[in-house]
């Protein structure tokens, strides 16, 4: 084990995208001390609440320790026979679309890595999706379509290097604590530098904001669309720029000439001042970094929004260099390295596309693989519809819990009693997820796991075990390999442990002519056990025979498109949706600083609970007032879904006229609160991406009887 001491581990916070060091220290007496790793890049010794609860969430109360099959504890060889069994059986009968798999951006890349190989070249079938697509699609869709690549062209440096930094659809301070913190020392050392937030709530991010832009929800289109308008207009943009690297400005000039301020004033709810006031700050700051997360990203028109602070950036020059670029923030611990694995339903290995012959043809001849799928799988609602529908008939969800977090949730219970075999690996016993599982595999949990995740800023580091495998548990990366080779698959997936994979995962991202691909780290293609056991935090790429990353993209172009420029797009601001009468509120769903997703983990820890002990529901006082709604009242909030039951807290940082709820409890913790349940399954066209941010609901008092 790489350690700071004979007792302690570095390792990786298994939380945020952040991707903090973490040093784990097993004391004798069975206590885990956890601090900041000082060396790691991402958090340089910080942790935020969360990281530094760590050490009370490691317990094996309620964990999952053996395999079942329909609720019984069986033997692993009895589970896993049964498991390739009834895969195999069904693939003969029904074809390989007829199963899948739904995976998690808490599975480590090595998990992901063989997941994605046994799906998509020797089952031949790309129906494996993950629940990133719940998170950051939209980010991933807008890369693609501006860049050729799914690339983040920054590093977390460039968020303290920036003179402003304009944060869109981010609730930075509590959903990526640790660079909130780099960013307000950052802000403390260079009192010049300015922070916009754009956001309908006044979160707690506002506290280090010098101006806050009330937005109305989905007016992110809009503001930079009027953005790229006036840039123009003021002579602002880098004509060299734009020349040399770059398609699609003037289309996407043309719609912004069609919306002057007080069209833009309408779409956003932002006064004219307050538009020509954060117009004329960027337009002054060349060091600008734009920071976006799920507020962007889940929504029906969340590429759009991605592509719109895209063309800003590339219309100013003002990306690759240091202090400048949009910056996407994933949400999960893994999500990138899922990118980089192809473990979307519409993605390759190694940001290969799915939809280019050549790539395809080169994975499949890497893998020495019978087969390849050739067309885009179910992305994750379409996923759990085709269940239902009962076009896919054998289904294996890994670490993730869909039953609360999709959205319609309820029609994810009805597709899991609907399907006729359910496979559910996860640390847990109980979930709402596991309950429909007719085999339940235990896994390894954080602090006992072995392998790599990657963080926002395309950093790679090891989440390394100082814990023993409790049971029977195993890494997940174990069973799709034990499976795989019951299914016939035995000399392709033939790993004895992670690193081999981590080995493979390195060859084929340096494998053939590399245009079109920015992913390579051909340089640890021949990493030995100890190589990898030892390795560092670095950012790709790191190709072989070259030791340095190359931290930046796209200050000198060469995109990966085919002609190698960027393109701008032509987006055009979303409509105002029409309201129905009869759920006259805005729901907006998120985080809260201590709990991370449905709390199997941080609901141990009474610490992180003691933030807030439960579910409830932001509202504006004045509409409490009309509606008759005293603080920490019962409400109802309800809609053609369903309806929750949470406390109301009344707070003038929410708008009027939206409700916040958290996201975090399940079925399992407060049965009424289950969020998810109202939410629409509205998607982005382009990325597939639900609108978690955004449904209609009627709220009012509730009076038990
Ligand atoms: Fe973990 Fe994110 Fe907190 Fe860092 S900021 S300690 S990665 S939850």
């Amino acid at each position: 084990m790489e350690s700071d001491s004979p007792t302690s581990v570095r390792t990786t916070c298994p939380y945020c995208g952040v991707g903090c060091g973490v040093l784990a220290t097993r004391e004798e007496s069975g206590v885990i001390g956890i601090a900041g790793d000082p060396h790691h890049p991402a958090n340089f010794g910080r942790l935020c609440s969360k990281g530094s609860a760590l050490g009370e969430t490691v317990d094996l109360e309620g964990r999952l320790l053996e395999p079942r099959i329909e609720g019984e504890p069986a033997s692993w060889d009895t589970a896993l026979d049964l498991v390739a069994g009834r895969f195999a059986e069904t693939i003969r009968e029904h074809g390989p679309d007829s199963v899948a798999f739904y995976v998690s951006g808490q599975l480590l890349t090595e998990d992901y890595y063989v997941a994605n190989k046994l799906m998509k070249g020797f089952i031949g079938s790309a129906n494996i999706d993950t629940n990133s697509r719940l998170c950051m699609s939209s980010s991933v869709a807008g890369h693609r379509r501006a860049f050729g690549s799914d690339t983040v062209p920054g590093t977390y440096e460039d968020l303290e290097l920036a003179d402003l930094i304009v944060l869109t659809g981010s609730n930075l301070a509590w959903c990526h604590p640790v660079l909130y913190q780099r960013i307000a020392a950052a802000k403390a050392r260079r009192p010049h530098m300015r922070i916009v937030l754009i956001d309908p709530r006044r979160t707690m991010t506002a506290d280090i904001a010098d101006m806050h832009l009330k937005i109305k929800p989905d007016g992110d289109t809009a503001l930079f669309v009027g953005l790229l308008g006036y840039l123009a207009a003021q002579g602002a943009v880098d004509r060299t720029y734009l020349d040399r690297y770059t398609s699609g400005f003037d289309a996407a000039l043309a719609i912004a000439k069609n919306h002057d301020l007080r069209s833009i004033s309408a779409r956003t709810g932002l006064s004219p001042e307050e538009l020509r006031e954060f117009f004329a700050l960027v337009t002054r700051t060349e060091r600008c970094v734009t920071i976006y997360s799920q507020g962007v990203n889940q929504s029906t028109s969340g590429t759009d929004k991605v592509n719109a602070i895209i063309n800003c950036h590339l219309a100013t020059g003002r990306i690759g260099r240091p202090g400048m670029g949009p910056f996407s923030v994933t949400g999960q611990p893994n999500a990138m390295g899922g990118r980089e694995v192809g473990g979307l339903a519409n993605m390759l290995a190694s940001h290969m596309h799915l939809e280019d012959e050549d790539h395809r043809q080169l994975v499949q001849e890497f893998w020495a693989s019978p087969t390849i799928a050739c067309r885009p799988g179910l992305k994750a609602v379409d996923l759990f519809d085709a269940v239902r529908e009962g076009k896919v008939k054998a289904l294996w969800i890994m670490a993730t819990n869909p039953v609360d977090s999709m959205p319609e949730a309820d029609l994810i219970v009805e597709a899991l009693k609907a399907c006729p075999f359910v496979v559910v690996s996860d640390i847990n016993a109980v979930t709402d997820t596991t309950r429909h599982a007719h085999v339940l595999l235990p896994a390894a949990a954080w602090g006992e796991k072995d392998g790599t995740v990657t963080n926002s800023e395309r950093r790679i580091s090891r989440q390394r075990p100082f814990l023993p495998l409790p049971g029977e548990a195993k890494p997940d990366w174990w069973m799709v390999t034990q499976v795989a080779r019951r299914m016939g698959f035995a000399t392709s997936f033939a790993y004895e442990n992670p690193s081999q994979i981590f080995a493979e995962h390195a060859a084929l991202s340096g494998t053939g002519n590399r245009g079109g691909r920015d992913f390579d780290i051909s340089a640890h293609a021949a990493i030995s056990g100890e190589g990898y056991n030892a390795l560092q935090p670095f950012q790709w790429p790191q190709e072989r025979g070259k030791s340095a990353s190359e931290q930046r993209f796209f200050a000198d172009g060469d995109f990966y498109t085919p002609d190698r420029r960027a393109r701008l797009v032509a987006v055009h601001p979303a409509n105002d949706e029409a309201s129905d009468p009869r759920y006259p509120f805005v729901l907006n769903t998120g985080r809260v600083r201590d709990h991370w997703h449905t709390m199997t983990r941080t609901g141990k820890s009474a610490r992180l609970s003691s933030h807030f002990a439960e579910p409830f529901a932001e509202i504006h006082p004045l509409d409490a007032a009309e509606l008759g709604i005293g603080d920490a009242t019962l409400v109802r909030l309800a809609n053609d879904h369903g309806a929750i039951i949470v406390r109301a807290l009344l707070t003038d940082r929410q708008a009027r006229g939206n409700v916040f709820v958290p996201m975090h409890w399940t079925g399992q913790f407060a049965s009424k609160a289950r969020v998810d349940t109202l939410v629409t399954a509205n998607l982005d066209p382009v990325s597939g991406q639900p609108a978690l941010k955004m449904a209609n609901v009627a709220v009012r008092s509730f009076q038990a009887r």
